[in-house]
């Protein structure tokens, strides 16, 4: 699977690989990392999910913080985990609708404008998991 490396993120104006999903950027982690390592030196460890352009980028960077795992706060961890399953389920829909899309062109519009709802519902999942708490391990500088 090719990811799209020509869209630039509009987080940081850098062109950076977007992934649909987090499974798609772990994948591309899996299967390139030894590769880009022989390469450059350095390679990508983990994916994360960008809250300005919704998609999913890779980074050698480890967490920065792992805050979350010392988090006394249990309601934000589980609010957090509840969101997260939303989003991937809303990337499952996307991805589903995708797939039936390359399948059958005609009613494609229709698709597009299921596509379209998830993807809008997904970017309000985002939105909520970053009201939620403060998350810096979102970003990475
Ligand atoms: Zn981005």
């Amino acid at each position: 699977m090719k990811p799209q490396t020509r869209i630039v993120c509009i987080a940081t104006g850098r062109r950076k690989m977007q992934f649909e999903t987090k499974k798609s950027a772990d994948r591309f982690i899996q299967f390139n990392a030894d590769e880009i390592r022989m390469q450059s030196g350095f390679a990508p460890v983990r994916s994360y999910l960008c809250d300005k352009c919704h998609c999913w980028h890779i980074t050698s960077e480890q967490y920065k913080g792992e805050h979350l795992k010392d988090k006394e706060n249990h309601h934000l961890q589980m609010l957090s985990k509840k969101i997260f399953n939303k989003i991937s389920n809303c990337e499952k829909h996307i991805n589903d609708r995708q797939k039936q899309k390359e399948h059958r062109v005609e009613r494609s519009f229709k698709r597009e404008n299921i596509i379209h709802s998830y993807r809008k519902e997904k970017q309000e999942a985002v939105r909520q998991i970053k009201d939620a708490m403060q998350m810096s391990y979102l970003e990475v500088a």
